[in-house]
This record gives structure tokens, sequence and C-alpha cells, in this order.
């Protein structure tokens, strides 16, 4: 046992776990899940694409017109923004900060783009809640059975969608994690163990 003197310090900053892979990966489905079960936080993100049916705003996203984007963009109200398959999706700073430095674990869903201005910004508190994870679907058929079975998107979104997804699959090696997709429920139990351990890590610690 350790003296009093050195200790380990009692309180520490939530992480910040990015989570990208292609559309249709189940990324946001991962991330959701973690959230719904009290895991993390989930970070909801700004967006200008139109709502899917059933998707609800402050919960799925903020729906912003392009004018209200670029408003929180001159604002400084995001902490990364990117154009993702013809439509801009941002970051909101308030959904992040106030979480990790209560201690709170926060999940968000982020391409690659955005992931990358984020791996590169020098906010020291981003840097020690850093941790990234890459979720590669298992197969180009079962990328496009998923990203069809939706069932809401057109044809030539899918096509868009699966053109960016083999784009985005890239860039995994710049990740701390993989997740090498199987079926959902291995994926989640995966996602879990990532969670918990990043959870104990001495790095984020606070005196
Ligand atoms: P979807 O339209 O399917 O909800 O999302 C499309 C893509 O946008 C996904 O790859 C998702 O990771 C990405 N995305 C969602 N939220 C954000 C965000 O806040 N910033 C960035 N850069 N990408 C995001």
């Amino acid at each position: 046992m350790k003296s009093e003197s050195s200790s380990p310090a009692s309180t520490r900053l939530g992480m910040l776990l990015l989570v990208s892979g292609p559309s249709g990966s189940g990324k946001t489905t991962l991330c959701r899940r973690a959230a719904d079960a009290g895991l993390a936080s989930y970070a909801t993100s700004c967006t200008t694409r139109a709502p899917r049916p059933g998707e609800v705003h402050g919960t799925d996203y903020f729906f912003l017109s392009t004018d209200e984007f670029k408003q929180k963009i001159s604002d400084d109200d995001l902490l990364e923004y990117a154009e993702v398959h013809g439509n801009f999706y941002g970051t909101l700073k308030s959904e992040v900060f106030t979480h990790i430095e209560a201690g709170t674990d926060v999940v968000m869903d982020i391409d690659v783009q955005g992931a990358e201005q984020i791996r590169n910004c020098d906010d020291p508190i981003i840097q020690q809640a850093l941790v990234e994870l890459f979720v590669m679907p298992g197969t180009e058929a079962e990328l496009r059975a998923r990203l069809t079975g939706r069932g809401t998107d057109s044809d030539e979104i899918i096509e868009t969608r699966m053109k960016n997804s083999l784009e985005e699959m890239e860039h995994w090696d710049k990740y701390t994690y993989l997740l090498l997709s199987s079926d959902r429920e291995t994926d989640y139990q995966k996602f879990q163990a990532i969670l918990s351990a990043e959870a104990l890590s001495v790095s984020r610690l606070l005196d």
C-alpha cells in the first residue's frame, strides 16, 4: 500500500471517446447504447442534413439551417466541423467540456475529418481526455446491406455514402483502437471493454 502523500488522486477528467467508421458501421448504435446505459454522455452534433423520419431535434442532432450553422462557426461554438456527404456536421463545445471537466465520459460519433481536427487541436484538456476508436464493417457487402436496410435513404444517397465509406476506411490506422465489426452484441461487449479500461487510465487522474 502506498503512503498517503503518494496515494492516487480521487478525481479524474472524463474521457472523450471519438468513434469513427463508415456510415452503416453501427457506430452510432454503439454510442447511443452506452449513453442509454448511463456509461457515458452522448455529444449531440449539429448538422445541416434534413432529419430522417423519427429523428428528434436535440436528441439525434441539432438540425440547423446553413445560416444557423455558419453562425455557430463565427460564434466559435464548435470544437470541430466538416462537410460530410454534402452536409455540414459539427461538435458543440458545450456538449463536451462541461461533462469531461465534471469527470463524465463523453462518446461522440464523428467522421475522419472531424477526428483529425480534434487529434490536432492544442487544447490540453481535450488532449488529456482523448481516446479514439474506428469501427470497421465486416465486409463491403455487409456495409451495403446496412446502408440499404435503413430504408430511409435514396439509391443516390446510398451510392454516395458507399463511395465515401470506402475512402473513410483508409484512415483506420490513425486511431487508438480498431473494432472489427461482427454481430451487434459482440461489438457492444468490445465497446464496453474499451470504456471500462480507459476509465481506469492513470493519464486522466487529477490531483
Ligand atoms: P449521418 O448523416 O449518417 O447521421 O452521419 C453522417 C456522418 O457524419 C457519419 O460518418 C458521422 O460520423 C458524421 N458525423 C456525425 N456527427 C458529426 C460531427 O459532429 N462532426 C463530424 N465531423 N462528423 C459527424
